[in-house]
């Protein structure tokens, strides 16, 4: 902010609220209740919406069902008390001279204080009856006299989202007051872009703060918002960009070349021939990890594309250049099943992996594990796969060359940052199959190269889903027998247990028996987050040893579990997941030659529900169904973002600004010192 001139002396936006008039330290403490704490926060309070305070219908012309704006003089008002007095009704009615209107609120008797008879009083709300006229818990506000009717009427006047003992009047007086009083201070936060040239329809910052509050037309306020959204966006993507630079600048790329001794076998032996997603995307780690400076890369791909092969391809070239690598996998399920694969695939090699989880290690001595044996020779550069294990103190690798990490949505960016610390910047390779709608990617990886494997391997059976309502479900436990049958597994879900508490276990385990006597002779194993882990990886050692042919299990097999002769997948409660999780739960099956089914069961009484779920029986693309999930459920849901490490945004919509953000990352890009 410019410095203040000498003949007026006002604080900067970023003084505390105490500096304006009007403002002791009990308002001030019921601002910061609402995240008021400075001037600038006040002036960017976001209005939850504006009433049109031009027009107000006269109360005879209130429609039932209607949200709309009235006023009129109160003419009676009371409490009444009933069960023991331990509930009541407040009731004010209010006379425009061409009807009453009864405003009701339960259980709020204190209300009364509020009003006065003679009072006039501005209501929004609903009418749910016509005779006579009445709202519920309309928002109210008391005219008084003398006040300046300009800021509150004849306008579209803004409504604040308020907390206890804030009326709505006083802050909007508070803003109007503070507006006119540092408008012209509010400046350009990027000078240098001249944004006025740059993006001509928006208005300038300290335009958009007065058109978020007292707008001239009803598509101002948004108008507003999009401007600071793009404030807030170029900001972060200032934060990324300087990221990335400082890394580039510090860090010097371990020479990971190459020289195909391990490469070479690997391929040779695995059965399968690499698509050309997965070739194209190997050329370009390649390329990273021979590079000036340390690899950064998000490695995307849908469920079942392959991305498992390729991370061991790049694991394989750090190895042959003489560093280990390092995979960390977001459940004990999934690194047991990586640490399996990578047994088999790398032993014939004699590459060693190892397993380092919270309840298992198969290397003890990994704890201050040194350059060289007991015995004084370089130990060879080995594969270690773990959990969040990995991140603990103990774990320290010396000639740390790469890290993976696989499901990166399930970590957040300070761990991600945790784990590349470990060594001296050692390259890095993040694995997600959660398609990130390219908004979030822009934002949440605007730091990493991007590759895609945008193919299927061949062969694959196809997929069908199917909604069903359940009452269904004979009809599905006969069709899943018949599969069971021709020699087929299944997954069922449930929901349930995930957060429940212990009631919601027994009722996982009541499922469990009722389902192994449906099933029967078939065998049902039960793979649930409370199991020990020996038991755990017991039953998935059951299951794909085909001694189990049906896995009971909650959404811990959500991520990466890979059994091919796994055709089935039955969920049910379908309505209670994410299109995006329940993408990743249908990317257990179809795996294998065979066609494979996925059956989404929901709640009979909720078609709105199914209609949802239809999106899945329409597309298979990953990416669709992800935006419609950021669409319909919003980023927190899609990512859980708390540990994403994502600002929250005051203006900035993740599901509507891709434009904005896309616009951000470019003009960040211009600013000095990039
Ligand atoms: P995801 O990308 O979901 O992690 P995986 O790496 O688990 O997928 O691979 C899914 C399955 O496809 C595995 O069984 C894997 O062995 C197999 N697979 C990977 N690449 C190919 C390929 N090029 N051809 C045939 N099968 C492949
Ligand atoms: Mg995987």
């Amino acid at each position: 902010m410019t410095a203040a001139t000498a003949n007026e002396p006002l604080p900067p936006l970023d003084n505390a609220v105490t500096a304006l008039f009007g403002v002791g330290p009990e308002r001030a403490s019921q601002l910061a209740r609402l995240e008021i704490r400075t001037i600038g926060d006040l002036l960017l309070h976001r209005p939850a919406r504006h009433e049109d305070r031009r027009h107000f219908y006269p109360i005879a012309r209130l429609q039932l069902g209607e949200p709309a704006t009235t006023r009129g003089r109160v003419v009676a008002q009371g409490v009444k008390w009933y069960k023991h007095r331990t509930k009541s009704i407040f009731e004010l009615v209010l006379d425009d001279g061409t009807a009453r209107l009864h405003c009701r609120w339960w259980n709020l008797p204190f209300m009364e204080k509020h009003f006065a008879v003679g009072q006039e009083v501005i209501a929004f709300g609903k009418p749910i009856h016509l005779k006579p006229r009445t709202m519920d818990h309309p928002e109210t506000e008391v005219l008084e006299n003398g006040e300046e009717d300009f800021i509150h009427f004849n306008r579209l006047t803004p409504i604040y989202p308020l907390t206890e003992g804030v009326p709505q009047r006083w802050l909007r007086a508070l803003i109007w007051r503070t507006l006119g009083q540092f408008e012209g201070r509010i400046c350009e936060p990027w000078p240098e872009l001249a944004l006025a040239a740059e993006v001509p329809t928006l208005p300038s910052r300290a335009r958009a703060i007065r058109l978020l509050h007292f707008p001239d037309t009803p598509a101002e306020p948004d108008l507003a918002r999009r401007r600071l959204a793009l404030d807030e966006f170029i900001a972060l993507q200032r934060q990324i960009q300087l990221r990335r630079r400082n890394f580039t600048a510090k860090a010097c790329g371990l020479p990971c070349r190459g020289d195909n001794r391990l490469i070479k076998p690997f391929l040779a032996r695995l059965g399968f021939k690499l698509t050309g997603a997965q070739t194209k995307v190997l050329r370009e780690l390649r390329r990273d990890m021979s590079g000036a400076h340390p690899m950064r890369r998000l490695l995307q791909g849908d469920v079942g594309s392959g991305k498992t092969v390729v991370a061991a391809c790049c694991g394989l070239i750090a190895l042959e250049s003489g560093y280990h690598v390092a995979l960390m996998a977001p459940t004990e399920v999934l690194a047991e099943q990586h640490f399996e694969n990578f047994t088999r695939w790398l032993e014939p090699l004699s590459v060693a992996v190892e397993l380092r989880t919270g309840s298992r290690k198969t290397a003890g001595k990994q704890e201050g594990r040194g350059k060289n044996d007991e015995g004084g020779n370089p130990r060879p550069p080995a594969l270690t796969i773990g959990t969040h294990a990995l991140l603990t103190e103990g774990f320290d690798l010396p000639d740390l060359g790469l890290v993976i990490i696989d499901e990166q949505h399930k970590f957040g960016v300070a761990q991600r940052e945790q784990l590349v610390r470990k060594g001296s910047y050692p390259h890095l390779l993040v694995m997600t199959a959660t398609p990130i709608p390219r908004t979030l990617g822009l934002t949440l990886y605007g730091d990493l190269d991007v590759s895609v494997i945008d193919e299927q391997p061949p062969g694959r059976g196809r997929i069908q889903t199917f909604v069903r309502a359940a009452d269904k479900l004979p009809q599905v436990w006969s069709f899943i027998r018949g599969k069971l049958a021709a020699g087929r597994q299944a997954y069922i879900v449930y929901p349930r247990v995930e957060d429940a508490g212990p009631g919601g276990l027994k009722a996982v385990t009541r499922e469990f028996e009722a389902l192994q006597q449906t099933l029967a002779p078939y065998q049902v194993g039960l793979l649930h987050g409370r199991l020990p882990p020996k038991e755990k990886e017991a039953v998935m050692a059951a299951f794909r040893a085909r001694q189990i042919h049906t896995l009971l299990a909650t959404s811990l097999i959500e991520v990466g579990v890979d059994v091919p002769n796994a055709t089935i997948m039955l969920i049910e409660n379908a309505e209670h997941f994410g299109l995006a999780q329940l993408h990743q739960l249908r990317g257990r099956i179809g795996r294998g030659a065979h066609d494979s089914y996925c059956i989404l069961v929901a709640a009979a009484k909720s078609p709105e529900a199914r209609t949802r779920l239809r999106v899945l029986e329409e597309t298979t693309d990953g990416f669709r169904i992800a935006e419609a999930d950021l669409r319909l459920r919003g980023p927190g849901e899609l990512l859980g973002l708390q540990q994403s490490g994502l600002p929250r945004f005051r203006f900035g919509d993740l599901a509507a600004d891709f434009d904005l953000i896309q616009q951000a990352r470019l003009l960040a890009a211009r600013l000095p010192g990039a």
